[in-house]
């Protein structure tokens, strides 16, 4: 068996060290004790620091792995380039009889309204769909429109909306569940070779960005295939945790097929697999209009926001799933989408026995203050994706006029949340946002965008430490996890490192995206 020692600064999460020995996946001394060791292999971190490796508390692997394969569109910055790209893709792929890409950026146009036409002009024979980054939003083209039979007769389906032109027909982006899905479910279903592939994408990425764990916050039952088998291959350099997607309108049924789906992860995904999660969307999304809020949004005074379930049907569905011994993320970004998840919990931990459920509310952009301490008092895992705290085109073209200056000020109140106790966690939604967890890592100490605006720091009260950045990236995602022995490095816990460049509590705050990730370790196993 080797034992390997890391010669060097070493953050255990509890403390700091300058030494660490790993035999067999495990932590087996620390300090003097591991210099002390006879090693097999020894690496000297230089001037760089090891430390627990980082986890993402909400992210898509797949989708991101599948962005890979389709017109590349991410970060093009005009609707000619994402057209001229769609164009070029489709002719190198003539037998593709669909088109289907990820993701364009929303804020490219006023209201994020596109229109068919112009993906008409790259492409009009056959049908393209491309997803906003937002992964909420559609555009597609005339072709996708006609074959989803989408008309100026079609009504707007119960969740989502078609955007529409002066006469009623349909311009071309299709928001929300089951408008996009009036497109998607025509797509056909991509090959489990293809899905394989995309997994082994998405590991190379997280691998380098010094990831050893992701919440898939996204599952459809039929996706786990892919992950079982991308596991049994060795494709897969992640651990990772499945949640299945509770609908709205057929959960009843969903409990014995998640049930059944969490078995056959556990009997046949290995040790890195697991699917013990049920999410929920409370809500859609500030710049859509559609985010859960208390009081009306300030350009549609009519409006309140698009809640996916009503109240008492959440928190029924809730409390079924944390019967069936599920932890349960809920997706909530408005002030009442956030209310509505934590009282679904409140009400499953009142009527269910305790037990160790870690619930987990993701997003959390806007809180009402009177529902911050809720989170401390219910151990509610606050997760954030700290890239999205800054303030970037999506904030200032669409976010802050639609909700206004005062509640625009209470945004992503991570600091707040921190200092009332609550165990609060990290991610990157990716492929919505970048997976680079040194990225957040800075906007979450800054909250200034990579520019250096503002230069004081957007709502700068929020801001955390780095070590608390740290630690929501490390051990926070840890908790929610349910890896206790990752937390920290200890003996005997789990040998899942990274290595990185240099030390983030003493380099300049707006320098700490350039730390370079010089190793990743999976349970002893180097992976980048
Ligand atoms: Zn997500």
């Amino acid at each position: 068996m080797t034992t390997t020692l890391f010669r060097g600064a070493v953050r255990t999460g509890a403390g700091d060290t300058d030494a660490l020995a790993v035999r067999d996946g495990r932590v087996v001394a620390l300090g003097a004790a591991a210099l002390a060791l006879d090693a097999d292999e020894v690496v000297e971190l230089g001037a760089g620091l090891l430390l627990p490796a980082f986890g993402d508390g909400h992210a898509h692997p797949l989708f991101g792995g599948l962005e890979h394969f389709g017109p590349q569109v991410k970060g093009l910055s005009s609707v000619e380039a994402i057209a001229t790209e769609v164009g070029r893709w489709a002719a190198e792929h003539p037998d593709e009889e669909w088109i289907v890409g990820a993701s364009y950026d929303p804020t490219l146009v006023p209201d994020g309204e596109f229109d068919a036409r112009w993906l008409d002009a790259a492409v009009a024979d056959r049908p393209v769909v491309l997803r906003a980054y937002d992964y909420h939003t559609v555009w597609c083209n005339t072709e996708a429109l006609r074959r989803a039979g989408v008309t100026a007769a079609t009504p707007d389906p119960r969740l989502g909306w078609i955007v529409r032109r002066p006469d009623g027909s349909a311009l071309g982006t299709l928001r929300e569940w089951h408008a996009c899905d009036l497109v998607l479910d025509r797509v056909p279903g991509r090959p489990l070779d293809e899905l394989v592939d995309a997994l082994r994408v998405a590991g190379a990425a997280y691998a380098s960005a010094g990831l050893t764990w992701v919440q898939d916050a996204w599952v459809e039952p039929e996706m786990v295939p892919a992950y079982v088998e991308a596991a049994r291959r060795g494709a897969l350099a992640f651990r990772a945790n499945l949640a299945f997607r509770a609908d709205p309108d057929r959960w009843r049924e969903q409990r014995a097929e998640f049930v059944a789906a969490r078995a056959s992860v556990a009997a046949e995904g290995g040790p890195l697999l697991s699917a013990r999660t049920v999410k929920f969307f409370a809500d859609g999304v500030i710049e859509g209009g559609t985010a859960a809020m208390l009081e009306p949004y300030c350009d549609a005074p009519h409006s309140c926001g698009m809640p996916v379930w009503p109240p008492a049907a959440l928190a029924e569905a809730v409390t079924a799933f944390d019967a069936d011994g599920f932890q349960v993320h809920i997706h909530a970004i408005g002030d009442a989408g956030v209310r509505t998840a934590l009282d679904a919990i409140e009400a499953a931990a009142s009527a269910n026995p305790t037990w160790d459920r870690r619930p987990v509310i993701a997003h959390v952009q806007i809180v009402d203050p009177a529902d911050l301490d809720r989170f401390a008092r219910l151990g509610v895992i606050a997760n954030f994706e700290p890239l999205w705290a800054q303030l970037d085109p999506l904030q200032t073209e669409l976010s802050i006029p639609r909700v206004g200056p005062e509640r625009a000020d209470r945004q992503y109140p991570m600091r707040g949340l921190v200092d009332s106790g609550a165990p609060v966690s990290f991610g990157s939604d990716w492929p919505v946002s970048s997976h680079q967890p040194l990225e957040g890592i800075q906007v979450a100490v800054t909250r200034r965008t990579f520019e250096g605006t503002p230069s004081r720091g957007w709502t700068p009260r929020e801001r955390l430490t780095v070590d608390q950045a740290l630690d929501a990236y490390t051990g926070g995602v840890a908790h929610q996890a349910f890896a206790d022995d990752r937390r920290v490095l200890e003996v005997g816990g789990a040998a899942d490192l990274v290595w990185l460049s240099a030390d983030p509590r003493v380099v300049d705050p707006m320098r700490l995206r350039r730390i370079a990730v010089l190793g990743t370790w999976l349970a002893g196993t180097r992976t980048h």
